[in-house]
């Protein structure tokens, strides 16, 4: 047996392309198209590149996009104004501040100036508590929202499956583990204290490795035919590197998302479905 690869630049262009066509059909009798503001602070060179790619997702989907770039050596106080200006600015549907913020800047007081109706990253602990009391939320952070959307792309029954998700992040594992759980999964989570992990793992139809540790994950973790998304992403030598073990885990496992290509171009895509869906909710054109 082998692996199908599934493959995330495919299944999140057909998904830009439905954001598209959503976002063209809000717009038909002259609406504003769902507008995202990005607040980009310091000069990490990923974080420029990540900005980048957000933004040409957006303009190519339709969505308004706007870059806001204060200096690196901001105060806490600079941000927390021109975050509460975005917030009470009614042209704006979402907000994102691209993480990390430069070392001086309280990274908590900044973000807790995007209400929840605006937060276009889903990190808001108003959105996280829809999601842990189990109801649908507007918004959810894109990564595993993306992970879930290729699972269900792939046709995968989830309902009474096992579920393992490996980290317990609150941008990654946490909430997969959450979205797994409401999809009627059972989930076990596990972190770097966690015995016996590849005996665990070893029960999982559907594994999820979010951990950030270079091919940790081999066949000695997978059940055979097990969904295996991995979600890590190390640079190494210039290139992006996966927590799984792609040569021995390909053999036994029934499907596997690859890194890169895998999890990496659903993450900006599921913003883009976020900012849609707080436009939508901000118009009273969908359930808040
Ligand atoms: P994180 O906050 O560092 O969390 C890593 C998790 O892995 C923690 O819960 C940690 O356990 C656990 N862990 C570490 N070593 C372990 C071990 N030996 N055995 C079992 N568990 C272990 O990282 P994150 O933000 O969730 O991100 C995880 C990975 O996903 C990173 O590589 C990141 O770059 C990648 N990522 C990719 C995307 C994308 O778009 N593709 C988006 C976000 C993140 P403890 O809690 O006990 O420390």
């Amino acid at each position: 047996m082998s692996a199908t690869i599934v493959d995330g630049k495919a299944v999140a262009a057909e998904l830009r392309e439905e954001i598209a066509t959503q976002v063209a059909a809000l717009t038909s009798d002259g609406s504003p198209p769902p507008s995202l503001a990005v607040v980009l602070c310091g000069d990490d060179p990923a974080s420029a590149i990540y900005v980048r790619n957000k933004g040409r997702a957006a303009e190519r989907a339709g969505v308004r996009f706007t870059l806001h770039r204060p200096p690196a050596d901001s105060t806490t106080d600079a941000l927390v104004a021109l975050v509460r200006a975005l917030d009470a600015d009614e042209t704006i549907d979402g907000i994102l501040v691209q993480l990390p913020l430069p070392a001086q800047i309280d990274p908590d007081a900044v973000m807790a100036c995007i209400t929840p109706e605006k937060d276009a990253d889903g990190f808001h602990p108003y959105n996280f508590g829809r999601l842990a009391e189990g109801h649908p939320a507007v918004v959810a952070p894109g990564t595993p929202l993306g992970c879930m959307e290729l699972l269900r792309r792939s046709g995968v029954a989830l309902r009474g499956s096992r579920a393992v998700v490996i980290g317990r992040s609150a941008i990654v594992g946490r909430p997969i583990a959450l979205m797994l759980t409401n999809a009627d999964s059972t989930v076990t989570i596990c972190h770097s204290r966690t015995r016996d992990l590849a005996e665990t793992c070893r029960e999982a139809d559907i594994l999820v490795a979010a951990i950030g540790r270079p091919r940790m994950i081999d066949a000695s973790y997978v059940k055979p035919g097990a969904f295996v998304i991995d979600v890590g992403t190390t640079p190494e030598d210039g290139v992006v590197v996966g927590d799984v073990d792609r040569e021995s885990v390909e053999p036994v496992a029934g499907w596997l998302t690859p890194v890169p290509g895998g999890v990496g171009p659903m993450t900006i895509a599921m913003l883009l479905r976020n900012t849609l869906a707080l436009a939508l909710a901000r118009r009273g054109l969908a359930r808040v």
